[in-house]
């Protein structure tokens, strides 16, 4: 009898209604790159704050050329002229200065010549408003500037920091602990004996909670044995909103991770997935702790932490958790698999996917160059080269 496996958006679903948002933090704006926004940041008041100039130069009256001013004052970058512009009279000026009343406009100094007596003659004609930056054209006093979900850049700093904000209410980042079972499994760059390989997966799957804003609190290997994986499951659930293990997962005599968690209370949402790669996908959780055993293969590990971990550790710092489908054309032919969703990593251009390479769960160098991962649904026959197929980037 074939067996009736989840499918990729019934298992993430799954994920997802189990992924709480963490708690809140004022934070610093410069502490806060990278962290998501938990409430609505409104500008505290107009930016620019007043109108100013664009140019080194004179502020005038709006006039016609060949005019001769007497230059009256001074207005500098944070320095105000107070004294108004009276008639016949120009300002000096400089770029960012507020624009003294009565002035409607700025000439810049190369249009002007000084004359050595205090006056100055205007060279061009002087249009209203010219090479004024009006009060308030970037953003208005209590307009929403950053909705609550937005995950903060360099710019969204800027902004914030513009916007009058000196903290900023952020959504904790999630702790993640990373285990990676294997008795083959040494050390980068250790001189490998026979039947060990090196460890990828702790790092990989580390680098892609961090990127996606994670602190990571825990990156250990473990040993195949019921006790080891049991005490490093139960000190990484101590220190870890989400615990991410891979390998062990399956029902090979030397697989402890299941019987590990079930000990240790942690409660099976799901256990496989109709996926390649990534079939023995695991998920539970305890508490608000989520918990994703994944496969041990180096692709597997890193394809389902993109499918079901990483908006996980979205919807847990509030940010959008949903992954957009996009569509692609299919620059080669794709066989599909009778019965599981098949995850293609591939290259992007101008809308066509090109398959990185060979696709085997342990080729980790098909993940080289991926910018997306084409979803060939399960099926009979093949998909050809030209049809449209969905893609999610990663
Ligand atoms: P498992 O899921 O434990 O049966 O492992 C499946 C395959 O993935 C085996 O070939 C393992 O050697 C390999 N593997 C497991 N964990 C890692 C890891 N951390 N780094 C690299 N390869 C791994
Ligand atoms: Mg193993």
């Amino acid at each position: 009898m074939p067996e009736s496996l989840l499918r990729i958006d019934d298992a993430r679903a799954r994920v997802l209604a189990a992924a709480r948002r963490l708690d809140v933090q004022d934070l610093a704006v410069a502490h806060a790159l990278g962290r998501v926004l938990a409430t609505d940041l409104v500008a505290a008041h107009d930016v620019p704050p007043f109108a100013s100039s664009a140019m080194d130069g004179f502020a005038v009256a709006p006039g016609p050329a060949g005019r001769r001013l007497r230059i009256a004052g001074e207005a500098r970058a944070g320095s105000p002229c107070e004294a108004p512009l009276g008639d016949d009279e120009a300002i000096r000026i400089s770029t960012g200065a507020v624009i003294p009343e009565g002035a409607g406009a700025v000439v810049m100094v190369e249009r002007t010549t000084e004359n050595g007596d205090g006056t100055v003659t205007v060279e061009a004609d002087v249009a209203p408003g010219q090479n004024v930056r009006g009060a308030a054209e970037d953003l208005q006093a209590g307009r929403l500037v950053l909705p609550a979900g937005t995950r903060l850049g360099p710019a969204e700093l800027g902004v914030a920091i513009a916007a009058g904000a000196a903290t900023v209410a952020c959504t904790r980042r999630p702790r993640v602990a990373v285990l990676g079972t294997g008795d083959e499994l040494v050390v980068p760059g250790a001189a490998l004996a026979p039947g060990q390989i090196h460890d990828t997966n702790t790092v990989t799957l580390a680098a892609l909670a961090r990127r996606e804003g994670a602190e990571v609190t825990v990156a250990a290997r473990v040993a195949d044995t019921a006790a080891a994986t049991r005490d490093a499951i139960a000190a990484a659930l101590a220190a870890a909103d989400v615990l991410v293990v891979s390998g062990g997962v399956s029902v090979g005599p030397h697989d402890h991770v299941k019987p590990a968690l079930a000990a240790l209370g942690v409660e099976e949402s799901f256990w496989r997935v109709a996926l390649k790669p990534g079939k023995p996908t695991w998920f539970g959780t305890r508490g608000d702790r989520l918990v994703f055993g994944l496969p041990g293969n180096p692709v597997s590990a890193m394809v389902t932490f993109l499918l079901f971990a990483r908006p996980a550790l979205a919807a847990l710092q509030g940010a959008a958790a949903d992954v957009p489908r996009e569509r692609a054309v299919l620059a080669e032919p794709l066989p599909r698999h009778p019965a599981r969703d098949e995850c293609v990593r591939v290259r992007l251009v101008d809308g066509r996917a090109t398959p990185t390479g060979p696709q085997g769960s342990h080729v980790l160098s098909s993940m080289l160059g991926a910018a997306a991962l084409a979803i060939v649904p399960l099926g009979e026959g093949e998909l050809a080269a030209g049809d449209d197929v969905e893609i999610e980037r990663i």
